[in-house]
């Protein structure tokens, strides 16, 4: 694949904006490789759409050749869509005992990212874990999770073996030993069939009726590709899921399951399985993903690179811009955007000399970096034309960027304002020299 992927960087050599063709021609690709790493048709479809829309118009940056932009712009998008924000990823833990729910197909790696994920939390939060097996109806398999458990160390324990218990029976037990015992968190390794069906799901709908689980994790073989969307979605339906582990990530699948998982249930991915050893469980990386379905690591360093020279190049010429007392609301969208990279506004503030007024202003503006998002997004709804020149925005352009964005009217015009304050700030800014420093910190 990257010698597919070099090959869209010497085709294209269009000039000025990125072109429909330019964008067209690498997207073809992008399309076959995400299509060879198994990311579902419909979800290639949509994904090829919004980067497309994304794409065409967007400068080119002359440093760089326009198959090579595509590309950093397809990995960004990837690592976007696969990516939840913080909160979301971390174990909701907090209120013992706290119950862990596993779920999925059998063979896909419950049992053993169940003593993985114990096996973390006591190391890593020093929390006390009981596993309970619910699987009644192979035998071996409680011994198997009583055998993991053993091998996590003194802070997690099994739940006794009773035989002839019903599930739903075991489920009670459990959450009352996890009470009475003090642990911190109680895991339930449930039982699952080859295929999806209804006795299943109904015993774990049960279950979960019964645990009240403050995390119900789907765990899927990522090497079953295709068939793990469909096996997520079922699962979705029924259970009120909180999260994906995707397993097997250490074989040669391209992980194409996670984007695909991920946008069909919108639900975070919070571990992958790594290995079949206890310490085979590594925290989702969204950039990592995103590279391996694109096909190799070292896109990722590529990418990067291509995205300083981006950086430098536009900040030279936002500087250039500046120089003449130009500010529009498209040199205002790579503001936000380098700013998001950056470690948000805290981090590009602090390094601009004399900005503490504009700082303070921000601050009590709210603007967090969720805030930078949904800007971005609405300068993104404006037409070239209107993010050229702002004056053209009237009443009615404005509602419908707010209705294209997914916000309100109001925040349009708070945007716009901003943009003016920006648009004033750097001018006064180009005099003492301010800026200079700004960009180059920021490239
Ligand atoms: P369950 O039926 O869903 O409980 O699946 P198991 O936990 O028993 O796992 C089935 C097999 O997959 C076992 O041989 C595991 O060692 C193996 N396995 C589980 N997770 C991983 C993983 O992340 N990588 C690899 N290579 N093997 C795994
Ligand atoms: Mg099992």
């Amino acid at each position: 694949l990257s010698d597919r992927l070099g090959g869209i960087f010497d085709g294209l050599t269009g000039r000025g904006a990125l072109s429909e063709k330019d964008v067209n021609a690498a997207l073809r690709e992008i399309r076959v490789a995400l299509l060879e790493a198994d990311v579902a048709l419909p979800v290639v479809k949509d994904f090829i759409d919004s980067v497309r829309t994304r794409a065409v118009g967007e400068e080119v940056v002359r440093s760089v050749k326009p198959g090579q932009q595509v590309v950093k712009i397809v990995y960004d998008g990837l690592v976007e869509m696969l990516g939840g924000t913080e909160a979301e990823t971390g174990l909701r833990v907090d209120n013992p005992p706290a119950t862990i729910m596993m779920a999925g197909l059998q063979g896909s790696g419950k049992t053993t990212t169940t003593a993985k994920i114990a096996k973390r939390l006591s190391e890593k939060q020093r929390k006390r874990v009981l596993l309970a097996s619910l699987d009644v109806r192979r035998p071996a398999a409680m011994q198997q999770l009583a055998i993991l458990a053993d091998q996590c160390g003194e802070n997690v324990s099994s739940l006794p073996i009773i035989e002839g218990q019903l599930p739903a029976d075991i489920a009670r037990r459990a959450v009352q030993a996890a009470k009475i015992g003090g642990y911190d968190v109680l895991i339930l390794d449930t039982a699952g069939r080859t295929t999806i069906d209804e006795q299943m799901m109904s015993e774990a709908a049960e279950i979960a009726s019964i645990a009240k689980p403050s995390e119900t994790l789907l765990v899927a073989d990522a090497l079953t590709g295709q068939d793990a969307v469909e096996t997520a979605r079922r699962f979705h339906e029924r259970l009120p899921l909180t999260g994906l582990v995707l397993t097997r990530m250490d074989g040669d699948g391209r992980g194409g399951a996670a984007l695909s998982m991920r946008a069909v249930t919108g639900l975070p991915i919070k571990f992958l399985g790594v290995g079949e050893k206890l310490d085979g469980l590594d925290a989702f990386d969204a950039g990592r993903v995103a590279g391996r379905i694109l096909g190799q690591g070292d896109i990722v360093s590529l990418v990067e690179k291509a995205s300083e020279q981006m950086d430098a190049e536009k900040a030279e010429r936002m500087a250039a811009k500046l120089k003449k007392g130009e500010f529009d609301l498209e040199d205002m969208a790579d503001q936000l955007r380098q700013m998001q990279r950056m470690g948000g506004l805290g981090g590009i503030m602090g390094m601009m000399p004399g900005a503490r007024k504009a700082k303070e202003a921000m601050a009590s503006a709210n603007l967090d970096d969720n805030v930078l998002k949904r800007q971005e997004a609405i300068i993104l709804s404006m037409t070239k034309q209107e993010r050229r020149k702002p004056a053209v925005l009237n009443a009615s352009r404005r509602k419908r960027i707010a209705a294209g964005s997914g916000t309100s009217v109001q925040e349009v015009n708070k945007l716009l304002k901003m943009h003016q304050q920006m648009a004033g700030m750097m001018k006064k800014m180009r005099t003492k020299g301010g800026m200079k420093a700004m960009m180059g910190a920021a490239s």
